[in-house]
């Protein structure tokens, strides 16, 4: 499967990162790179990415080496002009996919040591360590590392049909599978059910799993599930969702490729819900073609 932000060819090399010779070398050879990020934008020089190395006071986050060997890095960056969406790029498709996986680690780290700038425990100033994956308090020394939080995404099927829901903000006529955090002291089955249960009243059965997807907005992580439901009956909590319904193998084809002919739609193919509809689709056709 190839979905957007999950290609990155970057070699981590977490032993470097507390090597600081390793990483000064790296970081003066003409050919390391580094992503400046601002939000969840980053910034561009003529279409193609600005990979230019910062002077070496700024802060920057060590990513990898790429397939040649060169280092990747990350730094903080002010918006600017020059600067554009990673959904911008996503959707205009106007960087490889490999670089785009790149831009997911670096917007997530660079976002998240903009929010850690203190303490969580005593409240005083904390400093980068490990080439930007923890940070170390300057009061009471406690450690704090980057988290990627999970998010259970499912298409749940049922015979020859998929469960889709909508949410309002979403654009016209487009469904897509149900998501949601996964909580604390939850597996990722456990937290299927939850959802499912909590968003339309539908009790799952099996549940397995079928791909993830890193999604940097700020920090997630898509763990893309099929799921089988027992019930069939609909009990939608419209706080979280604004519609959901059953949609049998030829109208789940439609809204895949685009030609309902009420315009429901699915997600973009960059999505893993673009992903797992497919595979409903798959499972709920060959319920249909199975012999009577
Ligand atoms: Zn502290």
């Amino acid at each position: 499967m190839s979905f957007a932000y999950a290609q990155s060819p970057l070699n981590r090399r977490a032993d470097l990162r507390g090597n600081v010779t390793e990483l000064a070398i790296h970081h003066g050879l003409p050919t390391s790179k580094c992503v400046h990020v601002a939000g969840d934008a980053v910034r561009m020089a003529q279409g193609s990415l600005d990979v230019a190395m910062p002077a070496a006071t700024k802060e920057i986050v060590f990513l990898g080496l790429d397939q040649q060997g060169h280092a990747w890095f990350a730094t903080q960056d002010n918006p600017g002009d020059s600067h554009v969406s990673l959904r911008t790029l996503m959707i205009e498709g106007s960087l490889p996919a490999a670089e785009l996986s790149i831009l997911a680690q670096a917007r997530s780290l660079i976002l998240w040591h903009a929010a850690h700038g203190f303490c969580a425990q005593c409240g005083k100033p904390t400093s980068m360590q490990d080439a930007g994956y923890r940070r170390q308090c300057q009061g009471c020394g406690a450690s704090h590392f980057p988290r990627t939080d999970p998010v259970v995404i499912m298409a749940v099927c049922k015979d020859n049909k998929t469960l889709l829901g909508r949410q309002a903000a979403w654009p016209e006529g487009m469904y897509s599978t149900l998501a949601g955090f996964v909580e604390p002291g939850e597996t990722l089955e456990q937290a299927a059910h939850r959802e499912v249960m909590e968003e339309v009243g539908v009790r799952l059965s099996a549940v397995s799993y079928v791909a993830s997807q890193p999604w940097p907005f700020p920090a997630s992580l898509m763990v893309g599930l099929i799921a089988e439901a027992e019930t069939e009956t609909l009990t939608i909590d419209t706080s979280e969702i604004e519609a959901a319904q059953w949609f049998e193998a030829a109208e789940l084809k439609q809204m895949l490729d685009h030609t309902h002919p009420k315009g429901w739609h699915c997600s973009r193919p960059d999505a893993i819900a673009w992903h797992l509809a497919q595979a409903a689709l798959k499972k709920i056709s060959g319920s249909f073609a199975s012999p009577q």
